[in-house]
């Protein structure tokens, strides 16, 4: 992509947005760069652009700023605007820094992994599994760094986690495979309706051809409509019918695309969630070069990452999970049914995205032993709770889990899902996991 002389203009200066301008003035490109928050809450990565050439305006995005750009860089979920919308209805180029950057990757084959859960494991399994079969692969994009970061280094392959924002701005990028996990309610407070989030999500199968895989769930008619959206192959996974699937009396995950078996005791990530995503990864693998002895070593090696549903103590026989990226219902549903134990006291609540909690109130029915509420979204979990098991309110990470102690019994799990994000209460899902593990630690200490 010819970048000398243009001018591109860079919204949004996160770690994305940096990276792009970066690469923008590396390529001799004229680059400005702009940032809705005021110039004492830009980063000193943001600032730094200025002295790296480019111009700077905080606080704000004037109608000006579009004078002579021809193209423009847009971080994920920055709102639309007016002057936006005249650029783009002007003919004007809008595209994402992911978009961007695999513009310097020509050649490349690139997967792509999306959905609303998931995304994380799948990505980071998957790169294992191709790193694991001897290909120089890259990660990033949603999962850490943007690709923009590494323009002009060379791999086999690019794995990149891509999320619904990322999603909308991928005009002519080529996956040689895009997996779309799952499409389950999350971010409805910020997409006008359902059918817009998962037309996001969808966007990427729109420039696969018959040579490019696309994987998705079998039986999925939601999923399968977005696939149709281009040509690529679908691969499916999970259910019985499906081209990857686990057979469990058979104890082995079976993939037809190549006539493979890898045992399921050689799994070291639980629950029927995980089994799913290490399905979609061996589809997308396999599609994508991995060799049947690099996905076992990889199934064999990978433990899974912190924060999802990882085990962080066990205190009278009750188990203490931290699940804090369970941030929708969906994700706490699979969290909550993926347990190994018959009972759980769930942990959840807090900034409340607007969905429906009654699929959530479904598992607790069966696997519920009572429900600790915190955060803003306490008083529509509670309503939708009420009546079908005990409910208790806590007003810090360390009172609901002295209050989850109570309610479990020797054999059950205590499990942190909140269903929620945790910008109310906590720095981000980290820190909310962090708090969860430092208060069972210390209820360890205590008892020793
Ligand atoms: P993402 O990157 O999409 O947020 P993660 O791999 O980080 O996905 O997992 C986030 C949470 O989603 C997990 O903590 C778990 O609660 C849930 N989860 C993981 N995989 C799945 C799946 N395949 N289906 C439904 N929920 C899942």
């Amino acid at each position: 992509m010819e970048l000398a002389g243009k001018k591109v203009l860079v919204i949004g200066l996160g770690r994305s947005g940096i990276a792009a301008a970066r690469l923008c003035i590396d390529k001799g490109a004229r680059v400005e760069v702009t940032d809705a928050a005021p110039r004492e809450r830009l980063s000193r990565e943001a600032l730094a652009l200025e002295a790296a050439g480019a111009t700077l305006t905080a606080g704000g995005h004037p109608p000006s700023l579009f004078d002579g750009t021809d193209l423009v860089v847009i971080s994920p979920g920055v709102p639309s605007f007016p002057a936006l919308e005249a650029f783009e209805k002007a003919g004007g180029e809008v595209i994402g820094e992911m978009e961007l950057a695999a513009r310097f990757f020509v050649g490349t084959p690139i997967g792509l992994i999306g959905g609303t859960n998931g995304k994380s494991t799948t990505t980071a399994l998957v790169h294992v599994m191709l790193e694991a079969s001897g290909k120089k692969a890259f990660i990033g994009g949603n999962f850490g760094t943007p690709l923009a970061e590494v323009v002009g280094q060379s791999f086999d392959v690019i794995v990149l986690e891509i999320s619904s924002f990322q999603a909308e701005r991928v005009p002519t990028l080529h996956a040689r495979v895009h997996v779309l996990l799952n499409i389950t309610d999350d971010h409805l407070d910020r997409y006008p309706s359902f059918e817009a989030y998962a037309n996001a999500k969808g966007n990427p199968f729109v420039n696969m051809g018959p040579d490019d895989v696309a994987v998705i769930e079998s039986g999925d008619k939601r999923l399968r409509r977005q696939a149709e959206r281009g040509d690529a192959k679908i691969v499916t996974f999970s259910g019985h019918s499906a081209d990857v699937y686990a057979d469990i009396e058979g104890g082995a995950i079976v993939d037809n695309t190549r006539g493979a078996r890898y045992p399921l005791s050689i799994l070291r990530i639980k629950g029927a969630h995980n089994i799913a995503n290490a399905c979609a990864s061996i589809a997308a693998a396999t599609a994508i070069g991995a060799t049947e002895d690099g996905i076992r070593a990889a199934l064999a090696s990978f433990e899974g990452l912190g924060h999802r549903t990882a085990l962080v103590g066990e205190l009278d026989g009750v188990r203490y999970y931290d699940d804090s990226k369970g941030t929708n219902v969906g994700a706490s549903v699979a969290a909550l049914r993926g347990l190994a134990e018959d009972k759980a006291v769930l942990i959840a609540g807090g900034k409340d995205k607007l969905g429906a909690y009654e699929p959530l109130v479904e598992a607790l029915r069966q696997k519920g032993r009572a429900l600790v509420l915190i955060g803003e979204a306490a008083d529509r979990i509670e309503a939708a709770a009420r009546g079908v098991l005990p409910v208790a309110r806590a007003s810090s990470m360390v009172e609901a889990v002295r209050v989850a102690r109570r309610f479990a019994k020797a054999g059950d799990a205590v499990l942190l899902s909140p269903a929620c994000s945790s910008f109310d209460m906590f720095r981000d899902y980290k820190d909310r996991g962090d708090q969860f593990a430092q208060a069972v630690q210390s209820m360890l200490e205590v008892r020793s």
